[in-house]
């Protein structure tokens, strides 16, 4: 404070000026600046949108990552394109989602990543790779999606071939080995998938429609058998 201020006839130093004065920009980039360190002095609100921002980011950025470097992706991808389902990064769409999912695909809408629910970049590319078999089977053969034998058998599939239940990594190294357990995981997670379809009234429905069409769409790997 300048020693004028005080002979000043205005008042300047009053309390009541202080808030005002104190809320300059400058001020505002300080206190924000330390709210983002500390997470202090931040609304919830304020807080709940950092989240949102963060994940996001995070989501996209793997997405990016993915559809250029994953082995998997770019090649389910590049299928995708031969069969005349070209799937571009804005059919690809990170949104926050409740716990009871990490991923959707919708013939409408394409692909939902759920952001908030990776706990890593490998954990979306299993995620990713499920949904993208599930809508190459679209493309390829025409899904009714609310016929529960078709649910089932792209559900088997997405689960026997994203990673769901680690296969890529019998890819990988040039084998496929199937085993009791390898099974099992598919199935569970088959009839989890079809459960959640509006068409379906009960688990034993669920479960009836995996059990019915599994030897056929187990056996289907492609386009992981296809060469061109
Ligand atoms: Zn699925």
């Amino acid at each position: 404070m300048s020693a004028s201020s005080s002979s000043s006839s205005t008042t300047p130093t009053d309390p009541s000026e202080q808030p005002e004065r104190l809320r300059s920009p400058a001020f505002e980039r300080w206190r924000l600046s330390l709210s983002n360190f500390t997470g202090l002095g931040l609304s919830d609100e304020e807080k709940e949108r950092r989240v949102l921002e963060r994940d996001w980011d995070k989501c996209e950025k793997y997405k990016r990552d993915l559809m250029s470097n994953s082995p998997m992706i770019t090649f389910l991808l590049s299928h995708l394109k031969h069969s005349g389902c070209e799937f571009d990064s804005s059919a690809i769409q990170c949104h926050p989602c409740p716990e009871t999912r990490s991923g959707g695909f919708s013939p409408d809408h394409g692909i939902l990543m759920c952001q908030n629910r990776f706990f890593s970049k490998k954990h979306m590319e299993d995620t990713l790779s499920h949904e993208l078999i599930h809508a190459f089977d679209h493309c390829r053969f025409r899904v009714d999606w609310g016929n529960l034998r078709h649910h089932a058998c792209s559900e088997i599939r997405a689960a026997n071939l994203s990673g769901d239940c680690r296969w890529t990594r019998e890819v990988k190294r040039g084998f496929y080995s199937f085993n009791k357990q390898h099974q099992a995981c598919v199935k569970r997670r088959a009839i989890l998938s079809v459960l959640a379809n509006p068409s379906c009234k009960s688990p034993e429905m669920a479960e009836k429609a995996v059990n019915e069409v599994w030897e056929s769409c187990f056996k289907d790997t492609r386009p992981f058998d296809e060469i061109y």
